[in-house]
């Protein structure tokens, strides 16, 4: 049932409250428990972006020339943008919504520009399969074909079998640094040669890693090169809402130079409201989130982000020390950014059933598959918490060893069978069924028992089950 709107508008300290109340049931973020979705810091810099975002919560960036201030704090969110991805004068981009908004608008322009210099009519695009699914998405959105790139042993993309996709059909090639499954950095050297060669733009997918990796680099760390230093890179997608620590609303999109750029641009000239442009997916655009953004570039400045990625590589360090000294646990691939994955090398140990061990532990740890895993997105404020992780992960491996029935229970199980083959043509479909009944008129809950009742199959109730756990653990 919907629940009307009020009669009468209601005090706003009583409305202040209620909405936080709400939060009683949300993730328990600012104790650092939770291992994706959120990058919390301290109340300091929490209260400070809420203060920038507020002052400019109401201004709307849609017409860059209305709110002369929205299109100058754009203007300097990219130019620092542009600045640690190492990129010449040239380089030029737009504030989006989200990683999401990023990507999305990459493959629009090179889909667009591909048929505008080469006539391309079936647009295809080269990606690894570790691309973030926001790549899938944009596939689907736009009409531009997969051509998928296996991976090595190593977890980096067979360059030998991507470049056997490429023809002319290609509009893009894409690498991430890092990619989100396993951290791992792709070789964009490497295939920045191959697209130069072939005359393909390159997308690095550095919506994780953008505001990360430049200061890593300062700091000393050996990362090999991925941004506008390597030839071949067109383009970067960079989020500020994450390692940027910005309020949630905040990304980059950036071009090497204008002639990519203005094939991202939109605008109609016969609408009855007016002559219409735009530069990305959206049409209003939050003043708030680009002023967070804007603020807190401002606030922490390299030094500040530096010490950040330090704090935060002090943390991937001893964790992943703290998992390679347990024999029954392995760290995927070679990650060198701020997040990996781990998997279990003990036949006796089910991952999935650590992962429902540290669940119970109070942890939110994401689950990888194919290959199963557990994902660890890492944050400086992990730093704090890492010793008391890798205990409860001792524990947690010392208690599936010690009753290997837990692999056969919980999300353990669920993630077991789901991985089956019969099954797996069924995932899609149901999980789009469900996913639509959560936004159903008066917003419908995923509800277990009512999946068990009726004449519900088995595929139903796990799906139920997965869709359930996902979305209360997915991570972004
Ligand atoms: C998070 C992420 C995205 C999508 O960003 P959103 O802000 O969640 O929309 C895209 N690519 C990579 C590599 C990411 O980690």
């Amino acid at each position: 049932m919907h629940k009307a709107m009020p009669e009468q508008g209601r005090d706003s300290e009583q409305i202040l409250s209620d909405l936080d109340a709400f939060k009683d049931q949300d993730p328990h973020y600012k104790d650092g428990r939770v291992w994706s979705l959120v990058y919390y810091l301290d109340e300091d810099h929490s209260d400070f972006l809420k203060q920038s975002y507020h002052s400019y919560a109401c201004e709307n960036g849609l017409n860059p020339g209305a709110f002369k201030s929205l299109k100058k704090i754009e203007t300097e969110v990219i130019s620092a943008t542009a600045d640690i991805l190492n990129g010449t004068e040239e380089v030029c981009g737009v504030v989006t919504s989200g990683g999401t908004e990023s990507c999305l608008m990459a493959v629009k322009t090179y889909r667009d520009m591909a048929r505008d210099q080469r006539g391309v009519k079936n647009p295809e695009m080269i990606m690894p399969t570790t691309a973030h699914v926001a790549w899938f998405k944009a596939s689907e959105y736009f009409g531009v074909k997969i051509r998928l790139v296996p991976l090595t042993r190593d977890f980096t993309p067979d360059l030998k079998k991507l470049k056997r996709l490429i023809n002319r059909n290609t509009v893009m090639i894409l690498g991430s640094a890092p990619e989100y499954p396993h951290g791992t950095i792709d070789p964009i050297e490497a295939m920045g040669a191959i697209a130069q060669k072939k005359k393909i733009p390159l997308h690095v997918d550095a919506c994780v890693g953008g505001f990360i990796l430049p200061f890593m680099a300062m700091n000393g760390e050996q990362i090999p090169p991925w941004d506008y230093r390597v030839p071949g890179v067109t383009s970067i997608s960079a989020d500020i809402h994450k390692y940027g620590y910005a309020a949630k609303g905040a990304s980059t999109i950036t071009y090497r130079n204008l002639d990519y750029l203005r094939y991202q641009m939109f605008a109609y000239e016969n609408w009855p409201g007016g002559v219409f442009a735009s530069s990305a997916l959206l049409g209003t655009r939050p003043g708030g989130a680009y002023a967070a953004a804007w603020g807190v570039i401002q606030y922490f400045g390299k030094t500040g982000y530096r010490k950040l990625a330090e704090d935060t590589l002090s943390a991937v360090n001893q964790l992943k020390a703290g998992i390679a000294a347990m024999p029954e646990l392995e760290v995927m691939g070679n990650p060198q950014g701020p997040l990996f994955s781990y998997r279990s090398v003990d036949a006796d140990v089910n991952i999935y059933a650590v992962g429902d061990q540290m669940d119970a532990r109070g942890w939110q740890v994401n689950r990888n598959q194919q290959p199963a895993g557990l994902h660890a997105m890492v944050t400086a404020q992990h730093l704090r918490v890492v010793d008391e992780y890798l205990e409860d992960l001792r524990s947690a491996v010392a208690a599936v060893k010690a009753d290997p029935s837990l692999a056969q229970q919980g999300g353990a199980a669920t993630y077991g069978m789901m991985a089956h083959v019969p099954l797996r043509g069924m995932v899609k479909k149901k999980v789009l069924e469900m996913y639509s009944e959560q936004y159903r008129a008066g917003g419908g809950e995923l509800d277990l028992a009512a999946g068990a009742g009726n004449d519900s199959s088995l595929v139903d109730r796990l799906v139920t089950r997965y869709v359930n756990y996902k979305s209360r653990k997915a991570g972004s």
